[in-house]
């Protein structure tokens, strides 16, 4: 079929807006008409060039909408159903799989996605010159539909409102996964988020819904910090101005319980790491990626308190069971996803979109289509 795509055609240029071919769903995938799509960073990592994925590619990865059409062997979803398609395709039988933690699969799908494929290593998106073009995260939904695995589809409650719900996909699921899956932060235990962009903030809602206190934001900006403020955080630090590590163990009995970094650097893991209290049941939870290759240091002594640090890939969610979850707690009124909205915009206006978050005068713009 023939739709619209924004593509990436080459490293570190505007996004162009062409007609594209797009095949049919193969076994185990499915056609979905998007309403709506979040953009994350990893889309710009990717126009950077910081990603593997060859151009030309349609970018996009938190897309949410109507399956339209069902490959072979398609079993979760019908047509008519609406959806959250995740970053994070699983085969169900490897051992990351088998033990609960499906964002962490080990098998071919997330290698082929990293490449640009489909699971399976093929192509379904062509130019209309015949030329192939890439997915981005098996996903691509910077276009108007997208072909996707089965197993990266979530069915959603229909009154879910997809242009705020799309978030699940990748960036909100970090945040609130880290804190209530990974974590499990108790009521009454003390927590500092390093980095108040989409992740950081999700991370900040989950700990106020689980009743931590007090929740420390780290940022570089005060503007972030007055928003994170608006979504939970009781203390503020700007990173700029003050040593975090000293401040939070001033104003935190010595220590938090739980930090978590939600930037992808490594001197801000080791901070991280260092504002945990050393007692056993403290957590230092590494969100962001850092890039391949990149060590830091920290305080061995530490470990002998039992201290952890432990990475977390998309919230460790099992993204069947708790995206549903996390959008009945959304509609309910205790995780505040619609808050990270700032902007919509049409396809047409998607390098406007990516502007206004490389400036970061937006939190999370959303495509409407
Ligand atoms: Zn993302
Ligand atoms: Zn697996």
């Amino acid at each position: 079929m023939k739709m619209k795509a924004a593509i990436l055609k080459q490293l570190n240029t505007p996004l162009v807006i062409e007609e594209v071919e797009l095949d049919e769903p193969k076994d185990h995938e499915l056609l979905v008409k998007l309403v709506a799509t979040g953009l994350c960073h990893s889309d710009i990592h990717c126009i950077k060039g910081d990603l593997s994925t060859p151009p030309p590619v349609v970018l996009g990865h938190e897309g949410a909408g109507v399956v339209e059409k069902v490959g072979k062997n398609v079993t979760d979803v019908q047509v008519g159903d609406k959806v959250v398609v995740t970053v994070a395709p699983y085969c169900g039988k490897c051992p990351a799989c088998m033990m609960g933690v499906p964002t962490s699969c080990e098998t071919d799908p997330q290698t082929a996605m990293l490449m640009g494929s489909m699971a399976d290593g093929t192509k379904r998106l062509r130019s209309s010159s015949g030329e192939e073009i890439s997915h981005f995260m098996a996903q691509s939904s910077f276009a108007e539909y997208a072909v996707v695995e089965e197993s990266a589809t979530v069915k959603v409650r229909d009154d879910a409102p997809l242009d705020i719900v799309c978030l699940l996909g990748c960036g909100a699921s970090t945040g609130i996964g880290a804190v209530i899956n990974k974590a499990r932060v108790k009521a009454g235990s003390s927590v500092a988020v390093f980095g108040c962009g989409g992740v950081g903030l999700a991370a900040i809602m989950a700990a106020k819904l689980s009743g931590a206190h007090p929740i420390v934001a780290v940022d570089v900006l005060d503007s972030k910090l007055e928003v994170a403020r608006e979504f939970g955080a009781t203390n503020l630090v700007n990173a700029s101005k003050e040593d975090p590590v000293m401040k939070i163990a001033a104003e935190c009995e010595g220590g938090v319980d739980y930090s978590f970094e939600a930037i992808g650097k490594t001197e801000i893991m080791t901070q991280a790491f260092h504002s945990v209290y050393p007692r056993p049941g403290g957590m230092a939870v590494v969100l962001g990626l850092a890039p391949i290759g990149e060590t830091f240091s920290i305080e061995a002594w530490r470990f002998m308190r039992e201290v952890v640090i432990t990475g977390c890939t998309v919230g460790s969610i099992r993204p069947k069971v708790d995206i549903p979850r996390y959008i009945n707690l959304f509609m309910a009124g205790k995780l505040p996803l619609d808050k990270m909205v700032s902007a919509h915009y049409p396809l047409e206006k998607i390098n406007d979109a990516i502007n206004d978050m490389l400036e970061g005068t937006i939190i999370r713009g959303v495509i409407t289509f």
